[in-house]
């Protein structure tokens, strides 16, 4: 089932006289999500992630714009009546029932002609058990269960109507590391098997880059870029998304740019063929740099850190925003511990200037 916001934008009035302003949680927003994929909503605590969800599932209610599920206009449908599926981040199981009682409930609560036979909910339920493999635990009470298998029952009982829109709002938030993981595979796995369409809402872009078709990236109720992963991370269109995305982060450098040289402080580091003169901010991905004694850019070398296959220089400059720059490099290069300062090349496709002010994408040929 395609979903598609049209200029959704949901403003909170204020609750009280003495906080009396309203909150625009979710700003003229657009989002078109294909049949069967996966998309990743992602920003920062407060960007009005969970409100464009509540609002996909009709518990709260767009102040402008409208939602189509496929052709049809659902923004007046009541949540019961739009065939969704809705995942929390605490798992919000009934502690008194068990495993099956809980997958069977919402079967159990559908009327008139839309209820299934016993048997058929029974049916069901075990079919969808096995789709999150926890078909053993059927007969356990939520508080015999590890984090991760409550989280797989909370999710089969999302599953067990069969939703055409499948939601997930920070569903692995309460797991430890591994089976954070571990289950973001999985969830990855039964969306492929059942194909439905998924939104799933993270502040974490590790996250949202391993497991979404596409990634949609907000801030401030305001979607600032939508794409793949990788495009979006080879690709974006602002400081703020280059910024998010990617660990190490990206690091950022106070510039400028004369007669088309790119000069972070007194260095010139890059020829562009393209780039108009001004003050813009730098930002090189931490696998931008090339090690080279004769290399553009000079920094003062704080330290290096070997990890297996890379090795992280940790180094400072003047011209950076922030206190150090960490570049990955290939270990199998020498570098010397004890020197007192490194120099690097920059790879061109790995560099991003922004203008100051804007802080939007300066696109620019490379001579
Ligand atoms: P996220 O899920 O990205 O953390 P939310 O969608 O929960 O963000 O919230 C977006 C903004 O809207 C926040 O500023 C939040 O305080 C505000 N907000 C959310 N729900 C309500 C509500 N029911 N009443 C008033 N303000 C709300
Ligand atoms: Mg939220």
């Amino acid at each position: 089932m395609k979903v598609e916001l049209r200029n959704i934008t949901k403003v909170f009035p204020g609750r009280s006289k003495k906080q009396n302003e309203e909150v625009v949680a979710v700003d003229n927003c657009s989002i078109t999500i294909p049949d069967g994929k996966l998309i990743g909503l992602l920003g920062p605590s407060g960007c009005g992630k969970s409100t464009t969800l509540y609002m996909i599932c009709g518990l709260q209610k767009p102040t402008k714009g409208q939602i189509f599920f496929g052709e049809d206009d659902v923004t007046e449908l009541a949540p019961e009546n739009r065939g969704v599926g809705l995942v929390f981040q605490n798992y919000a199981l009934y502690p008194h029932l068990t495993v099956k009682q809980n997958i069977l409930f919402p079967l159990q609560n559908l009327k008139g002609e839309d209820r299934p036979s016993k048997e058929e909910m029974l049916k069901r339920a075990y079919e969808t058990a096995k789709l999150v493999q926890i078909s053993e635990l059927m007969d356990r009470k939520p508080s015999e269960l590890s984090g991760g298998q409550q989280q797989r029952v909370a999710i089969a009982r999302a599953l067990v109507k069969m939703p055409r829109v499948l939601l997930l709002d920070e569903p692995l938030s309460n797991l430890d590391a591994r089976l954070r993981l571990q289950t973001r595979e999985e969830i990855r796995r039964i969306q492929r098997e059942t194909k439905i369409t998924t939104v799933f809402v993270t502040h974490d872009q590790d996250e949202a880059m391993s497991i979404s078709d596409y990634i949609v990236v907000m801030k401030q109720g305001v979607v600032q870029q939508i794409g793949k992963p990788q495009e979006v991370y080879d690709d974006p269109d602002n400081l703020f998304v280059a910024k998010f995305l990617g660990t190490p982060p990206i690091n950022v450098f106070s510039g400028h740019i004369k007669d088309n040289t790119v000069f972070i402080g007194g260095e010139g580091v890059l020829r562009t063929k393209s780039a108009p003169d001004g003050e813009v901010y730098i930002g090189v991905r931490p696998e931008g740099f090339i090690l080279n004694d004769s290399g553009a850019l000079g920094c003062e070398l704080s330290r290096i850190e070997v990890m297996g296959r890379d090795m992280s220089i940790i180094s400072k400059n003047d011209a950076s925003v922030n206190e150090t720059i960490r570049s990955i490099i290939n270990s199998d290069i020498k570098a010397d511990p004890g020197a007192k300062t490194v120099r690097f090349d920059i790879k061109p496709h790995k560099l991003f200037l922004f203008d100051k002010e804007s802080e939007k994408r300066i696109r620019f040929e490379v001579e």
